[in-house]
């Protein structure tokens, strides 16, 4: 059954960025314009980086001049700060004075946003920076968008894959998760394939996703061989065990006919013993699934540590061993705290 995301109401909508064409050509005929003003709205905000109405010089000049406070829907750069590795961190500042970070990790031919889906994370998982500064709100479609559009137009390159792995967990806002990757595909052109939604677990929500039939990755984060561990690392495990997070994860891979990538950081003397490797395997024994290991990423609050790379090489020979696909995430952005779990509401480098 595929679900339909509510459109948002045409006549009030809180943005443009984040309408289709159709919703903008509603809109503009709300406001008496013709229909065929819509799609040159589309063109402006999505393809040109129009900020405002008044920008788009095609529109009569009375009617932008009337229409030039209506919310576009982009952020400001608040602070930019640039890796050695060229990744590019970005707080952006949006319309309530909030503030959520963005990255662009340049690759071969490439460009990756890691966009936020959330103003701070409620889920406290004791590893992550974002989760120490505490919840604010969810983030609407646009601000997602906007992410996207300002990371594309301040690297000057087309992005090509985005991972909602920012601030947030995604399956706490699914709705507005669900039409930011609709809007990225259709309206900014980029394609579903290249997306992936990383997700802690959130009780039946793995489920709902499975039914829109997206053609985006879903990515679950792991993290821990047994339900103890991951207990230890993430508060809301305990109410949502191993077991069942996995048998949603096999009914994901039933519903859609896709392979589930399982995240696992790994934590020097925690969870990286070759024994967590033999249990992980043993969950995962015939899972049409991938492990991505993620060398853990230092924050200032907790003192756990990166295992070395020998240890690392041993957990990837055990899961191969046992005909796990694996692969190691290479660390992008990390001193310039971009990385993965040093997202957070405030300048730090
Ligand atoms: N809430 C989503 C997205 C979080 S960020 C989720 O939990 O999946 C994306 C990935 O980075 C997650 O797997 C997260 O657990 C991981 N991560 C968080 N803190 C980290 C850290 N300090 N080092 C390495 N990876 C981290």
């Amino acid at each position: 059954m595929l679900v339909e995301v509510p459109t948002q109401h045409p006549e009030a909508p809180r943005s443009l960025l984040g309408l289709s064409q159709t919703e903008l050509s509603i809109w503009a005929e709300s406001q008496g314009q013709p229909a065929y003003r819509g799609r040159q709205i589309h063109d402006w905000i999505y393809a040109k980086g129009a900020r405002s109405l008044d920008e788009i010089t095609v529109l009569p000049k009375q009617w932008r001049a009337q229409m030039a406070e209506f919310p576009v829907g982009r952020s400001q750069i608040h602070y930019r700060s640039v890796a050695a590795d060229d990744t590019v961190k970005f707080l952006l500042r949006l319309s309530d004075g909030e503030t959520v970070e963005a990255v662009g990790i340049p690759t071969a031919g490439r460009l990756t946003v890691c966009v936020s889906s959330q103003v701070g994370c409620p889920m406290a998982c004791d590893f992550c920076a974002t989760g120490k500064g505490g919840f604010q709100r969810n983030l609407y479609a646009h601000e997602i968008v906007d992410q996207v559009l300002t990371v594309q137009e301040d690297m000057n390159r087309r992005v090509n894959n985005i991972v909602f792995m920012g601030m947030g967990e995604p399956l706490l806002n699914a709705e507005q998760v669900v039409r930011t990757v609709q809007c990225l595909n259709h309206d900014v052109g980029i394609s579903q394939r290249g997306m992936t939604i990383s997700t802690v677990g959130v009780p039946g929500q793995i489920r709902r996703l499975a039914e829109h039939h997206l053609q985006a990755t879903l990515a679950v984060s792991l993290h821990a061989s047994n339900q103890p561990i991951r207990e230890r690392l993430i508060p809301s495990a305990r109410k949502y065990p191993l077991e069942a997070l996995l048998a949603e994860c096999q009914e994901y891979v039933t519903l859609t006919g896709r392979r589930v990538t399982f995240e696992y950081i790994l934590l020097a003397e925690l969870n990286d013993e070759p024994e967590h490797a033999v249990e992980l395997a043993n969950h995962l024994r015939g899972f049409q699934s991938h492990v991505n290991l993620i060398p853990y990423n230092p924050i200032s609050e907790v003192d756990y540590q990166r295992p070395s790379p020998r240890r690392i090489q041993q957990f990837v020979q055990a899961l191969e061993d046992r005909h796990i696909a694996v692969s190691v995430r290479r660390t992008r952005g990390l001193e310039a705290d971009a990385a993965c779990g040093q997202l957070r509401r405030r300048q730090t480098s």
